[in-house]
């Protein structure tokens, strides 16, 4: 079954607003497996989006509209829509209980002539109550077409959807389908789909696509068939494909597992202890990992030792290793992982020092970021030259350290 998007407004065309009903609809589309090959901006003109509609309907089975269902001269969706279909607007007496009933319990309680308009619909739609405005969204049904139209404010658009809209269109589909969502982190996105390319020209059922994240990337494997074990029997070798391409490199095929999750397990399962020093990400690594229920479990103590006195102070940073090699160094770094393993008795500490901008500094470039882990006595430092702004660079690097964090416990053959 293929769908198609249409987002009315001029605001859209003109920048004015980000177009995220588009970016929703389209992920809910391919969560349900619906082909969508199609999506389009068109302003508040009726021609434009006569012209649009009789389009999208000619090369798609179902076309949905956000936006322009307002009570107001320049919302014309519902018209036109309903014109293309052919049907003519009839009074909808629950719609018109139901936009009485809101103004009575809003705090603007006037209601004003134009507001009726969006109590007419077209003759023989679904319609679907609105819970948070006034414009109902409208089901349009024609032989084997349909056209589906929602408003534009995403604070109604997103709850009807999944409340109506998601079950319609599950309804509609011929098949069930499945998805896992396979997780990677210590690979990037381009080396990825290189790795994978074959098996994304080549796919039809399953489907695979990427998604980067920082410092990550996600593979959603989507099959359909005809009930949830034939889509789960599809879906199982290209998992065990996947997994003898990027091996340890997966972290899970649990959608609700994160990476923090994911280092959390291992130590539990391992019975090992962590603690954090932090410069560069000022805790930014401890919030990650206490944010996982039961990290107490394994995580000890984070510090963060901003300036170099706390470095020397807390971690012992030798005063020389700061004059000589700067506070963003390998030395630096593995002086705070081995000295902070020692200080809290833990059996891990990862320590961050880096430089997050926007200035550069010690003559150093921004983006420059030492990671180190000293895990039983051993200790691993990389450098990383990592890319965007501040905000970014910290995130990443808080990624890259769970990362390298993996790769010793792993590479200690556990
Ligand atoms: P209303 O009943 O509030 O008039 P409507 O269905 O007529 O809603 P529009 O008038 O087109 O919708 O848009 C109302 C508001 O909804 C916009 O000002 C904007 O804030 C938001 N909006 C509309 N379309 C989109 C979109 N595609 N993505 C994100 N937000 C949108």
């Amino acid at each position: 079954m293929v769908v198609e998007l249409i987002s009315v407004g001029t605001e859209i065309l003109l920048g004015n607003i980000v177009n995220t009903n588009a970016a929703y609809l389209s992920e809910q589309c391919a969560l349900l497996g619906l082909s969508l090959y199609f999506e389009t901006a068109v302003g508040d003109n009726e021609k434009r989006l006569e012209e649009t509609l009789r389009t999208a309907l000619g090369r798609s089975d179902i076309v949905i509209l956000s936006g322009g269902l307002g009570p107001t001269q320049d919302d014309l969706t519902k018209e036109t829509a309903a014109r293309v279909m052919g049907k003519r607007l009839v009074l909808d007496e629950h719609s018109k209980a139901r936009i009485e009933e809101y103004f009575q319990n809003s705090q603007n309680g006037q209601i004003t002539e134009n507001n009726w308009k969006q109590a007419m619909v077209p003759e023989g739609c679904i319609v679907v109550d609105n819970q948070n405005g006034t414009a109902p969204g409208i089901i349009i049904e024609e032989g084997e077409k349909a056209v589906i139209l929602l408003p534009g404010p995403p604070g109604e658009l997103k709850p009807m959807f999944e409340r109506a809209i998601y079950p319609y269109l599950n309804e509609k589909r011929p098949e069930t389908i499945c998805s896992v969502m396979v997780k990677m982190c210590g690979v990037g996105e381009s080396a990825a789909e290189t790795k994978i390319k074959d098996l994304i020209d080549a796919q039809t059922n399953p489907t695979i696509a990427t998604y980067a994240k920082t410092g990550e990337v996600h593979l959603r494997v989507t099959a359909s068939a005809k009930d949830e074990k034939e889509a789960k029997k599809l879906i199982k070798p290209v998992l065990k494909e996947l997994r003898n391409r990027f091996g340890s490199c997966i972290y899970t095929a649990d959608e609700n597992v994160t990476l923090e999750k994911a280092v959390i397990d291992m130590l539990r399962e391992r019975e090992l202890t962590l603690t954090t020093a932090e410069s560069i990400t000022g805790g930014m690594l401890a919030a990650r990992l206490t944010d996982v229920p039961g990290a107490s479990e394994v995580f000890k103590q984070g510090l963060v030792t901003y300036c170099n006195r706390a470095k020397r102070k807390l971690l012992d940073v030798k005063k020389t290793t700061l004059k000589d090699y700067g506070a963003v160094s390998e030395k630096t770094a593995k002086e705070m992982a081995k000295n902070g393993a020692f200080i809290t008795g833990s059996d891990i500490c990862l320590s961050l020092t880096g430089i997050a901008g926007p200035d550069a500094a010690e003559d150093k470039p921004v983006g420059l970021v030492y990671i180190a882990c000293s895990y039983n006595g051993k200790v691993t430092v990389q450098e990383y030259h990592l890319k965007g702004e501040r905000a970014k660079i910290r995130e990443s690097a808080v990624v890259k350290a769970l990362t390298l964090l993996r790769e010793c416990i792993m590479a200690d053959g556990h």
